[in-house]
């Protein structure tokens, strides 16, 4: 399946000089969109998984039907200020300034295998702070799965040690 073609790459988008890489083409096609699921089934099945995180908002996105796929639960990674109960928080880089996410105290229990997937994997950030929180909680991360890279950016940096599978590369 060649998944970059069903990739739009909007140009200065959200702003002047980046090359947004929009998969909301993959998602609408059927076929295309539960080919990419399957194949992170595929990586997961050998790995144990006994729950599935996701960042928000595109992590749920593809997380969602993995987390359902294997039989497993999925908890969220959000924002500061989303979640109802008692939160653990962690700090990260953005270009500017910083970010805070945040995940459920009791969203893990200790020595669970844990997956996170997300949409998208640039400069890693989002990413090393997921695996964070779910450390900090006690998980252990058995694997790192995304639909799309961006090399150029060199995120796998961050993630050295962790098993990290990407269906397409930029
Ligand atoms: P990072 O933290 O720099 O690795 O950025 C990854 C996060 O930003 C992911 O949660 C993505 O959803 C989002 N993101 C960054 N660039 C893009 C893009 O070109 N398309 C879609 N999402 C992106």
């Amino acid at each position: 399946m060649n998944y970059k073609d069903y990739i739009a790459i909007v140009p200065d988008w959200p702003k002047k000089g980046i090359q947004f890489k929009d998969i909301t083409p993959l998602m609408d096609n059927g076929k295309v969109f539960k080919s990419a699921i399957d194949e992170i089934v595929a990586f997961a099945r050998e790995k144990n998984v006994d729950l599935v995180v996701g960042p928000e908002a595109r992590g749920f996105i593809v997380g969602c039907p993995v987390a359902y796929a294997l039989g497993v639960g999925f908890a969220p990674v959000r924002k500061e200020g989303k979640l109802p109960r008692e939160v653990i928080r962690v700090e990260y880089g953005l270009e500017y300034g910083k970010d805070t996410l945040t995940m459920h105290k009791d969203a893990i229990k200790p020595g669970q295998r844990v997956l996170i997937i997300d949409d998208l994997l640039a400069t890693g950030g989002t990413m090393g702070a997921s695996i964070k929180l779910v450390e900090q909680l006690g998980g252990i991360v058995v694997g790192l799965a995304f639909l799309v890279e961006l090399t150029y950016l060199n995120g796998r940096e961050k993630l050295k040690g962790y098993d990290v599978l990407t269906l397409m590369q930029y």
